[in-house]
């Protein structure tokens, strides 16, 4: 995909982008952060619905649903209302700079006996459905997880935004308004985007390394769960929970074409901590 006039354009037939408007937009800005949402609706078309919707009084940029594919509402010079009061640094009214991406997902679930269940009382399935803390709060709680294809194409929008645009850093909504705001949560790779899109090397981050060849990375943390497919000695990937000893993961390094999964679950005894 490349940018064209402040739109996104599709290079390739896989890459599906869809222009749909909305009339919830400010004037023109210069784009200098990427902040990253969860839309916490029941899908993509929905939010889409509601940032077209007056009433609503918020949009985004962009809205990438489960399966990869993007809606861009706004064009990336005009402002979205996608961060409301915001403060990180020594800036603050992050709508004035910065180009909001919201990925399809319900958000915090609840968990009501062995089910899993979001704030508009959707039930979802156990095995996506990943127990984590979020890094402004002491207790775990129970979070839907990113597909593969979303969290790519979030990647390939936000290295073509990088190109483009004189952009400083990429952040979270829960960065810039902490405790009023928990997305994009704990299962949102953050580290590893500023590392792939930045080039940074992050302290906080663990990293591990694969021991051994053919280690599968699973859909769930144990051997009953499907494999996405095998990964091989010495690929990196970057903690981020862990259950009854599996590791969720996220895949740094992308070294086997089989596999389009950037995160996953491994068996503890087959990974080494990195130095
Ligand atoms: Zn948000």
């Amino acid at each position: 995909m490349k940018i064209n006039r402040h739109k996104l354009v599709p290079e390739n037939s896989f890459e599906n982008i869809i222009q749909d408007t909305t009339v919830n937009k400010g004037g023109y800005i210069e784009p200098s952060f990427i902040i990253i949402h969860f839309t916490a609706g029941q899908s993509a078309e929905s939010s889409v619905s509601w940032f077209k919707n007056p009433a609503a009084g918020a949009s985004a940029h962009l809205v990438i649903g489960r399966d990869g594919k993007i809606f861009q509402m706004i064009d990336f010079n005009r402002k979205a209302w996608h961060a409301g009061v915001s403060n990180w640094a020594n800036l603050s009214g992050f709508n004035n700079f910065s180009i909001g991406i919201e990925l399809d997902n319900p958000g915090r679930l609840e968990r009501v006996g062995d089910r899993y269940v979001s704030w508009f009382k959707k039930e979802y399935p156990k095995e996506n459905v990943v127990e984590a803390r979020h890094k402004h709060e002491s207790v775990m709680s129970y979070w839907y997880e990113y597909t593969g294809a979303q969290i790519d194409s979030c990647l390939e929008v936000c290295k073509v935004l990088i190109e483009k645009y004189k952009i400083e850093d990429i952040l979270g909504h829960d960065d810039i308004s902490p405790y009023r705001k928990s997305d994009p949560g704990p299962l949102f790779p953050m580290e590893s985007f500023r590392a792939k899109l930045f080039g940074r090397k992050n302290d906080t981050a663990e990293i591990y390394e694969v021991v051994t060849n053919n280690v599968n990375i699973r859909r769930g943390p144990g051997t009953e769960f499907d494999s996405y497919g095998q990964l091989h000695k010495g690929v990196k990937v970057e903690f981020l929970k862990s259950s009854l000893g599996w590791f969720y993961v996220n895949v740094i390094d992308k070294p086997d074409k089989n596999i389009d999964v950037l995160t996953g679950w491994i068996s503890g005894t087959l990974l080494r901590k990195k130095e």
